[in-house]
């Protein structure tokens, strides 16, 4: 299999690499490093990477920026999806990946069906950086390939806390400190680090959610009011999630933000034995066993019950 993905990069002219929808640390991380080892692998190829806008805390992951341009109408001989579970959620980058004339698929999520040429999915891994960096030549990976790997295993492990992150993840993440990154400015700085805005979502979140299921779940939802009231984007609302895991008794957490009119992204945590990326099947969505997400099309008032109906069932069920 690892052969068959460098004999394609190999043949290949024209290279399009593209992740998911709304990317997160461990898409844009996967994206740089694919593309710089590429480049340092083949410096005559041309290679784009085709991804959403990229969050202002990544800045740092060089390369994704500059190669972060529109590709234009091109049709690729490669197209490489990156930490996508499914085509449809490479968004923009989809076009490149039907015209292409050979796909490759690199992920970790549990509901990936493996949809490309080439399937290379391990839902055991912590993350797509994680499974790039076991394709990779360890003496080939500098410090700017080591430090996007290591941006995507610290976003997708939450800094090494959550069970997708083993001996293997831990091993490499020692294997790419040694590359001289500056781990801890990546962990504070990607991480940690939360803008005014994103503290005084995080508190108003915190203020509006309520415990249902005699405290198995937690909810909180920021309408489109809300997020007026704080002039708040999709980023702002980093790590609220995670925070509404955190709340003890909890055994699954949502979270639920206005994308649009009728359209609503929803982000699932589970603490326990709970299956959340079956919970987001139901509605479209997948993710991991952990941490997943779906969309939700209507109105909150209908569609909140279905949504914990499915979440009551799934808690019954892993009694
Ligand atoms: P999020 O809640 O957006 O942080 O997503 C948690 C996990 O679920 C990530 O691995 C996402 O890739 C995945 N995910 C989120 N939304 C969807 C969706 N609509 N369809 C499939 N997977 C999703
Ligand atoms: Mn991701
Ligand atoms: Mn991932």
């Amino acid at each position: 299999m690892k052969n068959s993905i460098w004999n394609a990069v190999k043949e290949a002219c024209v290279i399009v690499i593209g992740g998911h929808i709304r990317p997160d640390g461990d898409c844009v991380g996967s994206c740089a490093a694919m593309y710089n080892y590429i480049k340092k692998l083949y410096p005559q190829k041309e290679l784009f990477i085709c991804l959403d806008k990229i969050p202002d805390v990544f800045a740092y992951i060089r390369a994704v920026d500059e190669a972060a341009s529109d590709p234009g109408d091109i049709s690729a001989d490669l197209f490489i999806s990156l930490d996508a579970s499914d085509p449809e959620r490479l968004g923009d980058a989809k076009i490149y990946f039907d015209k292409a004339k050979k796909t490759i698929n690199i992920d970790h999520h549990i509901s990936n069906p493996g949809f490309a040429d080439i399937n290379y999915v391990f839902p055991d891994a912590s993350s797509t950086c994680e499974v790039i960096y076991e394709l990779l030549d360890y003496d080939m990976i500098d410090t700017r390939i080591a430090e996007a790997l290591y941006t995507g295993i610290v976003h997708d492990t939450g800094v090494f806390q959550y069970s997708c992150a083993k001996r293997r993840t831990m091993e490499i993440a020692g294997a790419l400190d040694e590359k001289g990154i500056n781990k801890t400015k990546i962990i504070d700085e990607s991480f940690y680090e939360k803008t005014y805005k994103q503290n005084l979502m995080l508190g108003r979140c915190l203020l509006e959610s309520r415990l249902l299921l005699d405290g198995d779940c937690i909810i909180s939802v920021a309408t489109a009011d809300i997020m007026r009231e704080y002039e708040a984007d999709a980023q702002d609302l980093e790590g609220i999630v995670s925070q509404l895991r955190m709340t003890r008794g909890v055994k699954v957490a949502v979270f639920v933000y206005e994308l649009s009119a009728g359209e609503y992204k929803v982000s699932l945590r589970a603490n326990g034995n709970i299956d959340v990326s079956r919970i987001a099947s139901v509605f479209g969505g997948g993710g991991h066993v952990k941490a997943s997400g779906c969309t939700l099309y209507g109105g909150l008032d209908s569609e909140i019950p279905k949504l914990i109906s499915e979440i009551e069932k799934s808690i019954k069920e892993a009694l």
